[in-house]
């Protein structure tokens, strides 16, 4: 039996972010790549995210609007308060990876 050692990559991705706990004290998160689209040109979903940390991941998608506008979606809690409210707010997993991928934002 061989092992392969996976390739380095954007597959697994670590940020530093301010914690769950009350302190919020910087804690790694990871965040693993689920999906990635082969044209990512046209309107449709980019890529998707699940963030490890916890006992529940989240998912986070990046998706292309009809208009060639971008919309970030993530599952977590704080992310479906604001968005039910309108709120132009971002959940600290979209604001890492908006900073990683300036462009997509
Ligand atoms: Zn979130």
């Amino acid at each position: 039996m061989t092992t392969t050692t996976p390739k380095p990559s954007f597959a697994l991705i670590t940020l530093i972010l301010p914690g769950p706990d009350r302190k919020r004290q910087p804690s790694p998160y990871h965040f693993r790549v689920t999906y990635r689209n082969p044209e990512p040109t046209g309107p449709g979903c980019l890529m998707t995210w699940d963030v490890l940390v916890g006992r529940e991941p989240y998912q986070v998608a990046l998706e292309r609007t009809a208009d060639g506008r971008t919309e970030w979606h993530c599952t977590c809690a704080d992310a479906v308060y604001h968005g039910e409210n309108n709120h132009a707010h971002r959940c600290k997993h979209v604001q890492g990876l908006r900073e990683l991928f300036p462009r997509a934002a």
